[in-house]
Order: structure tokens, then C-alpha cells, then sequence
């Protein structure tokens, strides 16, 4: 992901749950080895998974989106 890319295009920044404007901002995971993966259930030791996102120099994942602060709602691209 590109510093300084917060914004999404293309998608409405409406809340699902309450339809308030939602809020552009990234979410900065920390990830020392194999960035992140998305997981359909949660196990134990969090084997297997899709790789979603690559982490940077830091160590970091970035994920650029909204999110809601009243229904705590994340909406994000990987
Ligand atoms: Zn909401």
C-alpha cells in the first residue's frame, strides 16, 4: 500500500449499519512475519488463511478505509 493513500475510490463513505458519514483514516497492524491473512473462522494457532496484506518497513500492515465511531464498523481495502 502507498504512504499517504487514505481514500478509497469509488466507495460511499455511508456507514452499513447506521448510514452516518464514515471517517477516511488507515489501520496500522503490527506484523513482524507474514503480513496479514484473512481467516473465514478463528483457530487456535491461525494456521493457513489468504495473505490480504504485505507488511512494510516496521514491520507494519496498512489497510486503507472508514470507519464508523458510533457502531464501531470498519470498511477497508486490502
Ligand atoms: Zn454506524
Amino acid at each position: 500500500m502507498r504512504d499517504g493513500d487514505s481514500q478509497m475510490e469509488g466507495l460511499p463513505p455511508k456507514c452499513p449499519n447506521c448510514g452516518s458519514a464514515m471517517e477516511p483514516g488507515s489501520v496500522a497492524a503490527e506484523s513482524l512475519v507474514g503480513g496479514a491473512k484473512w481467516h473465514k473462522a478463528r483457530s487456535t494457532l491461525a494456521l493457513g488463511g489468504e495473505k490480504i496484506g504485505d507488511y512494510t518497513t516496521g514491520g507494519m500492515v496498512w489497510f486503507d478505509g472508514y470507519r464508523c465511531v458510533k457502531c464501531r464498523i470498519l470498511l477497508m481495502r486490502y
